[in-house]
């Protein structure tokens, strides 16, 4: 830890605290992340720092690099390459406007991170806002990859805030317990929209009962028809029947057709339709892309 002098406190989320911080061997800003572990008398799990050890080798540029794992007997810092902010602060400084070459531009990147990940085999699922770090030249690095594997998913924050059902699909707000990459397609659609509205959350439910309303109320409530399997799902529960309404136009106003359909593909409540990260980057919404947020 001497490597390191901590500068301030950026940041608090599911598993920690963050510091700004400079490695004094050769100046570079680095993020600290402190790892609270819940049995503390116990240690690190090994299974998780096996985990955590094997996303030091899931290098992309969409991806928020680990340079280190620092470990003694109770505690557990990873090192951080330091972005400039996370997404859900540059909302708060966007006055409810945003352009749509940027959302674009942002979406390509987050679809392009995922992709990398689940060609991996790496799920994020606990895909957020918070999670999603961007510089000043409008880069978008995901953060938090591949934790909620070795630490568990989050049920409670380390902090007292109540870990956000928001992005959680409906297969996992009824108890789905087999993972897949769709988890985190979900969550990617959420955020489309949310970036859309410039920050406006597209499913701010209060509980698990609101947060499935609130999904069902805008794509209709699922039945085994469209979603074989669903009255089988551990924490299914029978809701009030909606008709989907048909008006994304109205949910996200200022979004072309053409994102609007790539909305919808990822916003499927059967699991097993949603749009993969590789298809929805292929998807014609992007195919104006200026070639420099490719090669970005
Ligand atoms: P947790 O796993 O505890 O949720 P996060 O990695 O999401 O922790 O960090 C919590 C917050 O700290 C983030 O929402 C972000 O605001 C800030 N933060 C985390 N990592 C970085 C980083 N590498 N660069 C800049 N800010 C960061
Ligand atoms: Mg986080």
């Amino acid at each position: 830890m001497q490597k390191y002098e901590k500068l301030e406190k950026i940041g608090e989320g599911t598993y920690g605290t963050v510091f700004k911080a400079k490695n004094r061997e050769n100046q570079e800003i680095v993020a600290l992340k402190r790892v609270r572990l819940d049995d503390d008398d116990e240690g690190v799990p090994s299974s998780a720092l096996r985990e955590i050890c094997l996303l030091k080798e899931l290098k992309h540029r969409n991806i928020v690099r680990l340079h280190d794992v620092l470990h003694s007997d109770t505690k557990l810092t990873l090192v951080f390459e330091h972005c400039d902010q996370d997404l859900k602060k540059y909302f708060d400084s966007l006055n409810g406007e945003i352009d749509s070459e940027q959302v674009q531009s942002l979406m390509y990147q987050l679809l392009r991170g995922l992709a990398f990940c689940h060609s991996k085999n790496v799920l994020h699922r606990d895909l957020k806002p918070q999670n999603l770090l961007i510089n000043k030249n409008g880069e978008l690095k995901l953060a938090d990859f591949g934790l909620a594997r070795a630490f568990g998913i989050p049920v409670r924050c380390y902090s007292a805030e109540v870990v956000t059902l928001w992005y959680r699909p409906p297969d996992v707000l009824f108890g789905a317990k087999l993972y897949t990459t769709s988890i985190d397609m979900w969550s990617a659609g959420c955020i489309f929209a949310e970036l859309a509205n410039a920050g406006r959350p597209l499913f701010p439910g209060s509980d698990i009962d609101d947060q499935l309303k609130r999904i069902f109320k805008l794509l209709g409530t699922p039945n085994e028809e469209v979603w074989p399997g669903i009255s089988q799902l551990p924490d299914y529960k029978p809701l009030p029947i909606y008709q989907p309404t048909s008006s994304f136009a109205q949910v996200v106003p200022k979004m072309s057709p053409k994102g609007r359909d790539l909305l919808q593909k990822l916003l499927l409540c059967n699991p097993a339709l949603r749009i993969s990260a590789d298809d929805a980057m292929a998807h014609y919404y992007f195919t104006d892309l200026p070639s420099s947020i490719k090669h970005l």
